[in-house]
């Protein structure tokens, strides 16, 4: 396997007020390569004072530095910069990605890094459009509403998607004129220590984007803690999430919670059925089974379900898994050794507990943290593998009837992040829209995104969107003014 050349990373150290520098500690972590089980860099780690020698140098940005006096359209033109920065350096960055996480190099190119790029570009046309309103009152006054920024907002992040999810936040946070601190996943931070050279590049005022790396218990606790930080937008797991917002309260911080997912994928006997099948593995396979929205749980109409699922087996069994960097590797190691034995744990969970193991349900022979694409048939809504999310490449197959079986199933869950049907009856898959309980839904596609569709979840799945104008309103407050014209 390839192995990377120390210069083509970006320094190991954290970026804050605009510098490169060392943590108080000195302290220092590596990062790994999945796919060789190697150390791939040295990071420095942040901790409490790091976030808040970075909490402080946002702060001074926001209050005193060149931010607040740049007007909404110069704003524009450095996050457009940025946009342009990501797809002038599209190989290399995409490169540090597939090292550090293990997702394919194709994936990357295609994905990740185009849709960071347009991230960007989206946010800085908002930059100029963030406007108030005039409110008809009763008195006789003039009133108006003013949308403004926060201040500092700390934003954490998972391993899954580590540029794209930066973007998400970091973008929309700039564009209403905040300043942020950025902690990236331990496991996964050199891509966001690459982008906050970018926007140095792209003329960023030191201050304004701060990215600190380190360990969720020290430095993003820090930063949940943090009296100077107004709002903590954070994607991870439902149980971070729920530990952040309890000490969120302590401050009554804003917060936008990003959470996990169960996400039910259903199939009508009456669907074009080679869409369903794509649908279905890039629903579970896609970036290894490591997302959120992943259609973790299949359900199959009774006329389709025997040889969908035989069709479906076989066209996992054919998925290419290996060297991420080789393009036409479909499936990469998983991020860490933890994760892929937290992986392994499910599937031998749902052995015991009777499911059908269908294909896979291994690790494959040689180095790296890769698990065999895996499905599960005959399982049923109570077993652990249809509840818990298992964030790999493993699916569980639900048998169902008609449509009165399938939608309490399908919407029995504490997660509520996405949900996708199949079917060519325009009436019902409406009809089923409305009623499954999530944030998105996809009708005869899945995993669809774009910079300005909100996204986000329901219930457990977490609150506040991202994306769109409802991801650049979750960066904003709004004042009432009262001027009195009698
Ligand atoms: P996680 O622990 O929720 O990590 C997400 C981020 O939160 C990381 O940056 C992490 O830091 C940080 N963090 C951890 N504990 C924290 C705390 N007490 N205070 C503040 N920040 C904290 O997720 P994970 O352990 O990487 O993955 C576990 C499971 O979460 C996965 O198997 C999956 O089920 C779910 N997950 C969901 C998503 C999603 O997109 N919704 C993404 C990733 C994972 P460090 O990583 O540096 O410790
Ligand atoms: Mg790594």
């Amino acid at each position: 396997m390839s192995s990377a050349s120390p210069s083509a990373l970006p320094p190991g150290r954290l970026f804050i007020d605009g510098q490169w520098v060392d943590s108080v500690s000195g302290a220092r972590f590596a990062t790994i390569n999945p796919a060789t089980e190697e150390p791939l860099a040295q990071v420095a780690e942040g901790r409490a004072e790091d976030i808040d020698r970075a909490v402080g140098a946002a702060r001074r940005a926001f209050t005193s530095g060149d931010w607040p006096r740049l007007s909404p359209a110069d704003r524009g033109r450095m996050l457009w910069r940025i946009g342009d920065l990501i797809e002038s350096h599209l190989p290399e960055i995409a490169r540090i990605e597939c090292l550090d996480s293990g997702k394919t190099i194709t994936e990357a190119t295609r994905v990740d890094l185009p849709m960071a790029a347009d991230c960007f570009r989206y946010y800085a046309g908002w930059a100029t459009k963030i406007e108030g309103e005039t409110i008809p009152v009763r008195a006789p006054c003039l009133g108006y509403t003013l949308r403004e920024p926060l201040g500092v907002v700390g934003q954490i992040i998972p391993w899954n998607f580590p540029l794209l999810l930066a973007a998400w936040k970091v973008a929309p946070a700039l564009a209403a004129g905040n300043t942020v601190v950025l902690k990236p996943a331990e496991q996964t931070p050199l891509s966001a220590l690459r982008l906050a050279d970018l926007a140095r590049e792209a003329g960023l005022p030191p201050g304004v984007l701060n990215v600190v790396p380190g360990f969720g218990p020290t430095a993003g606790a820090a930063l949940v803690d943090h009296p100077g930080v107004d709002k903590i937008a954070f994607t991870g797991s439902t149980a971070v999430g729920q530990e952040i917002m309890r000490r969120a309260a302590g401050s009554l911080k804003r917060l936008t919670l990003e959470l996990g997912g169960k996400s039910p994928n259903i199939v009508f006997a009456d669907a074009d059925l080679d869409a369903a099948m794509r649908g279905a593995l890039n629903g579970i396979f896609f970036n290894k089974g490591e997302v959120c929205t992943a259609g973790s749980r299949l359900f199959l109409e009774a006329g389709l379900h025997d040889a969908f699922l035989d069709r479906l087996r076989q066209q996992a069994e054919r998925l290419t898994q290996g060297d991420p960097l080789d393009p036409k590797t479909r499936l990469g190691p998983q991020v860490s050794e933890a994760h892929m034995r937290r992986i392994l744990s499910f599937i031998e969970t749902g052995k015991s507990e009777g499911a059908t193991l269908v294909t896979g349900g291994e690790r494959p022979d040689g180095r790296g943290w890769f698990v065999r694409p895996t499905i599960f048939g005959a399982v049923s809504p109570a077993m652990t593998i249809a509840r818990e999310e298992i964030f790999g490449p493993v699916l569980s197959v639900i048998p169902f009837k008609d449509l009165d079986d399938v939608l309490p199933a399908a919407n029995d869950t504490r997660y509520g992040l996405a949900a996708a049907i199949w079917t060519r009856d325009v009436k019902k898959a409406h009809q089923v829209a409305r009623a499954l309980q999530a944030g998105t839904v996809w009708i005869n596609t899945y995993g669809q995104y774009d910079s300005a569709m909100p996204f986000g979840g329901f219930r457990m799945s977490g609150f506040g969107r991202e994306l769109g104008r409802h991801g650049l309103m979750e960066y904003t407050q709004t004042k009432s003014v009262w001027v009195d014209l009698s």
